[in-house]
């Protein structure tokens, strides 16, 4: 038995955690969900994006399965994800992109493995007004040898582990020359260390390029964190969309699985999301469990239900009327 935080979230997040949490129980591995809340209804409710309770859920089980979280733009409390990520020291996202044969996209046959810094970089949350009538605002970027030298690592060894052949990293050294340029120096030195890996840098810019021109020569890319967030939905993009890319975040004694997407409000409360991305996320966590026959299993469903492309939601076929349920339904009754 294993005690798991269960974040349901904000938006479409209760409707397809609901569905990952059938599947992953229909696999029979046996877990105890813990529920947990955070987010904007959490702040509605309790006055706290982030309760206490839930922080101390997450520090005694060590694994958590999260759904969206909503954050305003421009105002209001600051990102839960990211506090999670920092409090946890959650240092390794990573977003894998892999193409389904049932997916009609402009290119087949894509395997992107993103690894993002997952704690640092211009999400370190230092912003703040240089003047008191706030026409000048200033965020600071934080990188560190230390934490460049931890992900530059992890995506090397994570390329040796799951036996890919190179690491490409992502950067802006020409113009920030000292975050990007401390980052990529980091790389360099590290990257003769995995001789068996090869490796490639890219100034960020282009490799958004290369990504869309010619996205077979990436494997894995190692960047910071903003680029890693926004490179992730481009990836997305290029497989079939955020329904369908999961994440982990990964640090040394915590680990927190959900989906890369956000909390869709836009489709929220009208069963058309797709829970194939927060499955997927649940497969990751069964892996990061030990739990290696069911998270097999339930990656086979969902793909047979992807790739047949019948009983799944309308952003993978514009003529199906089933819905995020009935996806969910789908993949279960797919099970063997
Ligand atoms: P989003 O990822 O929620 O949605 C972007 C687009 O993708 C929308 O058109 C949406 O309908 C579609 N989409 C997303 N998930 C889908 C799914 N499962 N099935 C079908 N379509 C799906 O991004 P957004 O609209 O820019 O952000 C909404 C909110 O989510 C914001 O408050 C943002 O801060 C938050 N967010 C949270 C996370 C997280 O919790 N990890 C990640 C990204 C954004």
């Amino acid at each position: 038995m294993h005690n798991v935080t269960l974040i349901k979230g904000d938006g479409i997040g209760p409707a397809i955690m609901a569905e990952a949490v059938k599947v992953i129980d229909a696999s029979g591995v046996r877990i105890n969900w813990e529920l947990a809340e955070a987010g904007l209804a959490a702040h509605e409710q309790h006055g706290t994006p982030i309760p206490e309770t839930t922080i101390e859920s997450f520090t005694r089980n060590r694994v958590a399965f999260k759904g969206p979280l909503t954050t305003l733009s421009g105002s209001g409390f600051r990102s839960i994800n990211v506090v999670l990520r920092q409090k946890f020291e959650l240092y390794a996202n990573v977003r894998p992109a892999k193409s389904w044969n049932g997916v009609e996209t402009r290119y087949q046959d894509i395997d992107i493995v993103i690894v993002r810094e997952n704690t640092e970089g211009l999400y370190a949350g230092l912003e703040h007004y240089l003047t008191p009538k706030k026409d000048i605002a200033e965020s600071l970027a934080v990188v560190t040898r230390e934490g460049s030298e931890r992900i530059v690592h992890y995506a090397f060894q994570y390329a040796r582990d799951n036996n890919r052949k190179k690491v490409t990293v992502c950067h802006k050294a020409n113009i920030l020359k000292y975050t990007q340029g401390l980052f990529l120096g980091v790389a360099k030195e590290i990257a003769p260390q995995y001789p068996d890996i090869e490796y490639d840098e890219k100034i960020i810019d282009a490799a958004c390029m290369h990504l869309v021109m010619n996205p077979h020569q990436f494997d894995v890319i190692v960047t910071t964190n903003m680029f890693g967030d926004l490179l992730s939905d481009l990836t997305a993009g290029l497989v079939g969309g955020l329904g369908l890319i999961p994440g982990a975040n990964i640090g040394t004694d915590a680990a927190l699985f959900e989906a890369v997407h956000g909390s869709a409000p836009d489709i929220a409360g009208k069963n058309i999301a797709n829970p194939t991305a927060v499955i997927m996320a649940g497969v990751m966590m069964l892996k990061h469990l030990g739990e290696h026959d069911a998270a097999e299993r339930i990656k086979t469903a969902v793909e047979k239900v992807v790739n047949e492309g019948v009983s799944v939601t309308r952003d993978l076929n514009a003529s199906s009327k089933a819905g995020t349920a009935e996806m969910g339904d789908a993949i279960c009754a797919a099970m063997i």
